[in-house]
């Protein structure tokens, strides 16, 4: 194996930076030649590509986002947009390719090997921690230490005040961020997707609190959970319980933000170094990810068709400390 392409895709997430530089310096560690490939998709198809050194990649381990800008590409979505792309990725010398994104991107890698013979490697890079295959992903542990900074200063001006504040958190249709920052942030009620009859509960539990002389709430609801908006949810809440505040707040892109944490810097420092290994063994249309602590592959098929479930012994926890 000679070049080794790499690109960031989908929704960027903090922990991307780490892991480019983790498969530039893999592929330089086993004197392959990386090929750094801008506004992922998007770049293969208009050929942004660049040979890049160890050093292209210095002092970003430590930075937000991704440098080599992440796109949403709706040609490489058709048959013709992947040729043009296969067609760059061949004059270039690629042997390989490796996509840090989410599932929309393991589709697109999953094609353009089908369709084309290019080996590619997925490396889950997403705030949501939503792709099977993998314990977590890359840039979750940053946007649930956000999250839970944000939270903990709502709470100061909770507390000062007869408030309920209401905090929409990402995580799509996945619960993962609005159950953990909840626990963490002590939140009185936590709304997620996985989850039934959560409205009703939260209404239950605003009048037991009610009753139990309890004046301000934070309640943590995931953009996820089918209720018709935090916004709405914020009415209906006001509607029923008029001697709260009721106020809404979504945290929004700022989950997405911010330097990675140690966590996300590590995790994505292992999966950059397993996914150029990986594709040098041979194995190709997978997942590298990260199961008990181990390095562990998945189908890129089945990355993408199967979902983590919600842990039953932490939906308990979070149901025994919001009491
Ligand atoms: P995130 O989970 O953060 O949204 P993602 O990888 O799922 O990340 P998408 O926007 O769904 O983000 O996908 C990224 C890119 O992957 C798309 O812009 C497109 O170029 C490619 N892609 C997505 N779905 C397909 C598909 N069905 N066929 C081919 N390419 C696809």
């Amino acid at each position: 194996m000679k070049k080794i392409g790499v690109l960031t895709s989908g929704g960027d997430a903090p922990g991307m930076n780490a892991a480019i530089r983790s498969v530039v310096r893999s592929c330089i560690y086993y004197g392959v030649q990386p090929v750094a490939i801008h506004e992922g998709y998007k770049g293969l198809i208009e050929n942004n590509l660049e040979e890049v050194n160890a050093r292209s990649v210095a002092n970003i381990i430590n930075q937000g986002g991704t440098f080599l800008k992440s796109a949403r590409c709706a040609e490489f979505r058709t048959p013709e947009g992947r040729a043009k792309a296969f067609e760059n990725a061949k004059a270039a010398g690629l042997d390989g390719l490796v996509v840090i994104g989410g599932d929309g991107s393991f589709t697109g890698a999953m094609l353009i090997e089908k369709e084309h013979g290019l080996p590619c490697i997925g490396v889950p890079g997403t705030i949501d921690n939503d792709i099977f295959g993998t314990d977590f992903t890359i840039g979750y542990d940053t946007a649930l230490n956000t999250a839970v900074e944000a939270i903990d200063k709502i709470r100061d001006t909770a507390t000062s005040h007869n408030r309920l504040f209401l905090i929409e958190v990402m995580g799509r249709d996945a619960g993962f961020i609005a159950l953990n920052s909840g626990i963490a942030a002590g939140a009185e009620e936590i709304l997620i997707p996985e989850e039934d009859h959560s409205v009703e509960k939260l209404m239950d539990s605003l009048e037991n609190s009610g009753r139990a002389g309890k004046t301000s709430s934070i309640v943590v609801v995931s953009e996820g959970e089918k209720i018709g908006g935090v916004v709405e949810l914020g009415r209906a809440v006001e509607e029923s319980f008029p001697e709260y505040e009721v106020k809404v707040t979504v945290l929004g892109h700022i989950q997405r933000g911010g330097k990675p944490t140690c966590s996300d810097r590590v995790l994505a420092s292992r999966l950059g170094v397993a996914a150029v290994e990986k594709l040098r063994e041979g194995l190709s249309g997978v997942m590298v990810g990260v199961r008990d602590q181990k390095i562990v592959t998945t189908p890129l098929e089945e990355a993408i068709s199967k979902h983590n479930a919600i842990d039953d012994a932490l939906l308990r926890v979070a149901d025994i400390v919001t009491v």
